[in-house]
């Protein structure tokens, strides 16, 4: 199961592999283990969730002008009480006040329209320009559902402008209003699956656990989230000639043709820019590649059921000249545009 737009799989245990992606399936990266208590998987999930959204929220925003599709964002990230599983449900509900389908405030990034207008981890949306949100009733299954309704309503206030939400915290009721800024439209989700594995559709970007417990610092986590913001400002995902990403006959074509490889490498070239525009180090990818060489193997082209992709040692080849185009603008005052 994956979670929607805007949504994050915090609490989906589940081994959905995606059709298409930057990575492959890699032994246990992460995942929760037998041991785990649910106290600490959910401590684990949420310690992930606000990294990701705070490094996806920089890239985002200062990335906006490049993107083909931008829009009005307060950068939070949203959970329901409605999203988990039976095992970790009783603990969100305790430690967040969620309630139902109702939106709480799982991750509001420093900066974000969210995090100025007050909003904080344990904030739960009851309604926003005096339109009540939903609470329906929470299933017996973890859905979306009910919080991607919740999430569309909340857009569709924001893309009008300022907002004015209603929140409890702690029992008590309060009125706040959000300013919402202009910034890449996709959102960025975890999806939980214990695998080395980035991917995005066009719409969505989405890393696994074990991908984002790879990095080990922002920049790192920067460099693995810009290429598929690079993905998704490429317009990859709509147009499959480019990629051969989209299966059958095409997709092997375009391998024979190298073109996913092509489409690979201009994704790593075009990231390690919009990651420095956010004042990320660009630098720090030759770490995490390096990194993910030794656990994902070295060696020539990966293929996986995602298409092509070069080795790791490739990558760093095509990134070097990159990298000091990149010193080179930086130290000397030019614009970062690719
Ligand atoms: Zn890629």
């Amino acid at each position: 199961m994956r979670a929607p737009a805007g949504l994050i799989a915090v609490g989906s245990l589940t081994l959905a592999l995606a059709a298409s992606g930057c990575g492959h399936p890699a032994p246990d990266a992460g995942a929760a283990t037998l041991q785990d208590t649910a106290a600490v998987r959910l401590e684990r999930l949420t310690n992930l969730d606000v990294r990701v959204a705070d490094v996806a929220w920089k890239l985002a925003l200062a990335n906006a002008d490049l993107c083909p599709v931008n829009r009005l964002r307060a950068g939070w990230t949203l959970q329901s009480a409605g999203q988990y599983g039976a095992a970790l449900r009783p603990l969100a509900e305790a430690r967040y006040g969620l309630a139902g389908d109702l939106p709480g405030i799982l991750a509001a990034p420093p900066g974000s329209p969210a995090a100025e207008a007050g909003l904080a981890p344990g904030d739960l949306i009851l309604s926003v320009n005096g339109q009540a949100l939903a609470e329906g009733q929470a299933a017996a299954v973890e859905s979306y559902d009910g919080l991607q309704a919740n999430a569309a309503t909340l857009d569709g206030a924001l893309a009008r402008g300022p907002a004015t939400l209603t929140v409890r915290r702690a029992g008590a009721v309060r009125e706040l209003t959000v300013r919402p800024v202009l910034a890449c439209a996709w959102p960025t989700q975890i999806e939980v699956t214990g695998t080395f594995r980035s991917r995005t559709d066009g719409r969505h970007i989405f890393i696994s656990d074990g991908m984002a417990n790879l990095a080990q610092n922002e920049d790192e986590l920067a460099f693995v989230l810009a290429h598929e913001l690079a993905h998704a400002v490429l317009e990859h995902r709509t147009q499959p000639d480019v990629t051969g990403v989209r299966g059958g006959l095409n997709w092997a074509l375009s391998m024979r043709r190298g073109l996913s490889l092509g489409a690979e490498a201009d994704a790593d070239r075009l990231g390690l820019f919009l990651l420095a525009r956010a004042g990320f180090d660009p630098a720090r990818s030759v770490e995490f590649l390096t990194r993910y060489e030794a656990v994902s193997g070295a060696g020539g082209p990966q293929i996986n059921a995602g298409g092509v992709y070069e080795s790791a040692s490739g990558r760093l080849r095509t990134l070097q000249p990159v990298l000091a185009d990149i010193a080179e603008r930086t130290a000397s005052g030019r614009a970062l545009i690719p």
